[in-house]
Parts: structure tokens; sequence; C-alpha cells
């Protein structure tokens, strides 16, 4: 008898039949495991997304390319493997712990100012379960919300009041909707910034109901400007600080005390958004051109926000301090309880300030810390963070370097200021320098470093010492072939 050959489609049907059913694959010892994981219902989504890839991949699968060997059990063990990379690929989504290899402090990506010891502490040991968070402990009665954070942030900046919010995005869009609404703000044309993304001073303008009056130039604008500017429907005079650029050369602002001068003759308010948050000096890293809050305060600014992550170092937040009657208008406006910070922010953020109101912030606040560090002590901890490495690895090929490299503040502050730091750079020939990278990024923790010229370069500023030897380990680990 003649055997007849089966069709090409008899073939592709057969090799379906051997898939598993999800009910199969839910009942293997494997499957039981991701269950108790991600739930039966989770993991019947995700066994049957990959028993369709299989399935298409089967059908498009030609005859040259299929090995013959289908059983079951190869399928079944292949549909496990996907399903649990499908898990794995979907709890990396989530968020992690990282170390900051790539010296920029502030880094937005991975989240700006790591908190210190103390406000971690404060957020597991008083705010993560139930706490004072409007409570007075003296009367059992409702209490005010973050009272002693608002007596901390009057009392370093000099302020009369002070509100916390959601962000300094939040803070700018508050001062605006509830105390210029329903007349205009002047702001200079060289202060029309975008701080990345969304967020651009005319379209929040726009959104706050104020409207917009633009005075001067990019480049300069005179104190008359304002003057001119000024109507009985005036609100506000708005000063915006150009955070992530500068315009150098020919130019001019008013002083901000000027500035508060004309204001405070013609009735009008002035506010400042601020941005970074600087609460004492730093030009010892030439940190010249922030606004100082307490500075802002003195020179006659009525209301100033700024944000919590940036040089204040501590967890995201929006502040706004100034004159009690003002602060006390934007606190009654509905759009403030809709951007309200929460406990664990307001636990971080009392820590954080207790630590600048104690003067202790530049040691305590590890932003600050790092901003701090000198290039020659830089220099000291990779040499011998070098040291170790080359002590601690079997990896002859792995080529280890001492270089010059430049931290940067991040979060969007002073562009201008570079930090000279050290750097190891490190090259491997068995992998270009994005693969290492990509492995270091794989690592638990993940590490991330920055690629520079076919090499990976390790900037220890922003790694805490805590988490040197993971980072040790994770070369040591990510550079063995
Ligand atoms: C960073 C910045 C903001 C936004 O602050 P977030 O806290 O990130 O919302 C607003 N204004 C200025 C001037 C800034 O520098």
């Amino acid at each position: 008898m003649i055997e007849h050959p089966a069709s090409a489609h008899d073939q592709v049907s057969a090799r379906l039949r051997l898939l598993p059913s999800v009910d199969a694959l839910l009942r293997t010892v494997a499957a039981s495991e991701l269950i108790d994981i991600v739930s039966r219902e989770r993991l019947a989504e995700v066994a049957r997304a990959v028993l369709d890839g299989m399935r298409a991949e089967l059908r498009s699968d030609d005859d040259s390319a299929h090995d013959g060997d289908d059983s079951r059990t190869r399928l079944l063990d292949e549909a496990m493997r996907r399903i649990a990379r499908d898990v794995r690929a979907s709890e990396e989504r989530g968020l992690r712990r990282v170390i900051n290899a790539t010296g920029v402090v502030l880094h937005t990506n991975l989240g700006r100012a790591p908190l210190s010891d103390s406000a971690r502490r404060r957020i597991a040991d008083e705010a993560a379960g139930y706490c004072t968070l409007e409570y007075d402990l003296a009367s059992g009665e409702r209490g005010r919300r973050a009272p002693r954070v608002e007596e901390l942030l009057k009392q370093i900046t000099g302020a009369e009041a002070a509100l916390v919010v959601n962000n300094c995005a939040a803070a700018t869009v508050l001062v605006l909707a509830a105390l210029a609404a329903d007349g205009e703000t002047i702001i200079s044309r060289g202060e029309l910034v975008e701080i990345g993304g969304d967020f651009r001073i005319p379209d929040v303008m726009r959104q706050s109901g104020t409207r917009m009056v633009e005075v001067g130039t990019t480049n300069r604008t005179r104190l008359s400007d304002y003057e001119q500017a000024i109507t009985e429907r005036t609100r506000l005079v708005a000063r915006v600080h150009p955070s992530n650029f500068r315009v150098v050369g020919f130019t001019h602002a008013p002083a901000l005390d000027e500035l508060a001068t004309l204001c405070h003759a013609r009735g009008v308010t002035l506010f400042e958004d601020a941005g970074s948050g600087l609460l004492s000096g730093m030009s010892d890293i030439g940190l010249t051109d922030e606004p100082l809050i307490p500075a802002s305060i003195r020179l006659g600014a009525d209301v100033v926000a700024f944000s919590g992550d940036k040089l204040l170092g501590g967890p995201q937040a929006g502040i706004i301090v100034g004159r009690a009657d003002l602060i006390e208008r934007i606190r009654r406006t509905p759009l403030t309880r809709a951007l309200r910070a929460d406990k664990l922010v307001l636990a971080a953020l009392e820590a954080t300030l207790e630590a600048h109101a104690r003067g202790t912030a530049h040691t305590e606040i590890p932003a600050l810390r790092m901003l701090g560090e000198t290039e020659a002590a830089s220099h000291t901890r990779a040499a011998a963070f070098a040291d170790r490495l080359r002590a601690a690895t079997d990896e002859p090929q792995l080529d280890i370097e001492i270089i010059r490299d430049e931290a940067a503040i991040g979060g969007g502050s002073a562009p201008l200021v570079r930090l000279p730091s050290a750097a190891l750079a490190l090259r491997h020939p068995a992998f270009t320098a994005d693969d290492f990278a990509r492995r270091l990024r794989m690592y638990r923790p993940p590490i991330v470093a920055r690629v520079r010229e076919e090499r990976v370069l390790v900037n220890l500023r922003a790694v805490s010492e805590s988490e040197e030897d993971e980072l040790l380990a994770g070369v040591v680990t990510t550079s063995e072939c």
C-alpha cells in the first residue's frame, strides 16, 4: 500500500493538538508556585496568552524550521517556561530599589532625593499605621493636618505661614488659581519656562484661570516694565526661577527686593516659584544662583513655592510659604484638598525639616552630603573601591580604570554647576559597553550606570556607603562571562 504523505495542513493540526490546555498548565507544580504569587485567574490569563502565541508560531512554522520533536512534554515545558518568564517580567515593572551609579544626584527618573535615615524611620515607625495625621491628642478631637511641618517651615524660612501640597507644580497652579484667577498675573518673558514635559508656565497660567501679562524681553526685563504693566486688574507679579536653563551675556532682571517694593507700593502680591527649595547656602559647590528661600522671604516675596525633593533633600512635595492672610486664602480653596500631601510624605518631610532646623542637613541628608563631596574625596573613594574590585574579581579580562568625571545636581536644578568627580571606567572584551550596562541593570538590586566611549562609567557620588558591598558584588557577578 502506498503511504500518502500527510498534507501540511494535517501536520499543523496534529502539532496543535499536542499543545497543552490551560487547565493542564495550571495543574503543574511550577504553576502552583506561581499561583501563590499572582492568583489563579491572573496565571490563567498569562497561560492563555502564551498558548495563543505558541499556536500562532506552530501555524506559521514551515517544515524546514521544524525539528519534528513536538512531543507533548516538550511543548508543556516550553509553555511553562514562557509563563514563568512573563510573570517575572510583569513583576519587574514594579517599583524597585536601584543603585544609582550615574553621578546624577537628584535623578528625576530614579526618584530624585534619597531620604535620610531619620525620614525613612519616621515613615515606618510613626506614619505607616494609624497616626495623628489630623488628630489632637490633648483634646481627643480632630486637629490640624501637619502642624509640626508648618511650624518647622515657618522657623526655617522666616515666613508667617506654610502649606504643603503634592509637588511644586501643584503649588504653583494652586497659588495662581487662589490669588489671581479673577485678574492678571505679570511675568517677565525671560521666565516663561518649561520645567520638563508638561509643566510650561504659559499653560499653567491658562489652567489656573489667570490672565498672563508678559513684560520685558527674553534677556532683559526692567523694573519699569513691570511698573507700566500694573493696572487695577493685576493680582500677582510672578517671578519664576529658570531652574533648568540660563541666559548668559547681556541680561537683566530687577532684584527681588526692588520688585517687592514696587508691588507693595501698588498693592500687588509678589509670588516667587523658586523651584529647588534651597534652605541654606551651598556656595562652596558653586551653587550661587539658586534662590535661597529664607532670603526670598526676607527680601519681600509675599508667597514662595518650592519642591520638597530637589535641594531640600526630602520627599516629593510642593511647599508654599508666605504671608499668613494669603496662605489662609490658598488653604481655603477647594483645589487644596485635591492636591494635599499624604501622611507618608508629611512624616518624611517632618524628619527632613528637623535636620535643616538643627543645622545638620549637610551631613544628615543624603542628597546634600553627596553634593558636598569634594573632588579629592571622590578620587580617594573611587580608588579604594577599584582596589577592592580588583581583589574581588577573578575576571582577568575586566579592565578597571579611574577617570575624571563630572557629576551633576540633576532634578532640573543649576544646569551650569558641575561637580568634578572620579569614576570607575569598566570595559570587558566579551561584551559591548551597552551590554555590560544592561547586565548591571538586570542585576538585583539593579545598578544604573552610564556608558561613554565604549566604557561603563560607575560614579560613586550618589551611591551610599551602605550600598558599596552590593555594588561590588554586582560588578563582579555581571562581569563574569
Ligand atoms: C522643579 C520645578 C517645578 C516643579 O516642581 P515639582 O516638585 O517637580 O512639581 C516648578 N517650578 C520650578 C521653577 C521648578 O524648578
